[in-house]
């Protein structure tokens, strides 16, 4: 087997991991690549893509090793996001697309007065899947996160933290 990529899919949701991994899927599927998902003891998911050896040919006698920090690590991630333990992949984690990326953290809540309802999308984004999350989870917590004491303040600590993500943001090249 030749691991061909490795990546890292971890948004912070169950659902936007499987959207990742979907389009992670199509993706190797396109490269005519097999698309390995290992779950992550802290969540998310590895994503392994391998070449298929091609017919008629013997596999080469080692396995291919990615060298730990080279190809696998994201040259727009700041240095110490790099390495193995922290592995930053070259891909938008949110769509799944190589191209650069920033990590970024979005919170959304959703008050319902005597509870609430938080949850967040943290990975390393593309300009316009940073703007999507932006969008949809800041518009959600102005319009639900109000409703009761810890999410009327919560939701206000949130907001301007997810806009100062947001700006931060900016700064990644047009897509
Ligand atoms: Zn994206």
């Amino acid at each position: 087997m030749n691991v061909v990529a490795r990546h890292v899919v971890r948004t912070g949701t169950h659902e936007a991991d499987q959207q990742g991994l979907a389009q992670w899927q199509a993706w190797a599927a396109a490269q005519g690549l097999t698309m390995y998902a290992t779950p992550l003891p802290q969540g998310g998911f590895q994503v392994d893509l391998v070449a298929a050896a091609a017919p008629g040919m013997p596999a080469a006698p080692t396995a291919y090793a990615a060298p730990a920090s080279a190809a696998l690590v994201n040259p727009y991630a700041p240095p110490h996001a790099q390495g193995v333990a922290q592995m930053a992949p070259a891909c938008c984690q949110g769509c799944g697309h190589p191209k650069p990326t920033k990590h970024l953290t979005f919170r959304q809540n959703i008050g319902l007065v005597v509870l609430r309802i938080p949850s967040t999308a943290e990975g390393y984004f593309g300009r316009s899947c940073a703007s999507s999350y932006f969008w949809r989870m800041t518009g959600i917590s102005a319009l639900f996160g109000w409703w009761g004491v810890i999410s009327f303040f919560y939701t206000l600590v949130t907001i301007p933290a997810n806009v100062a993500q947001y700006v931060s943001s900016r700064g990644l090249p047009e897509e």
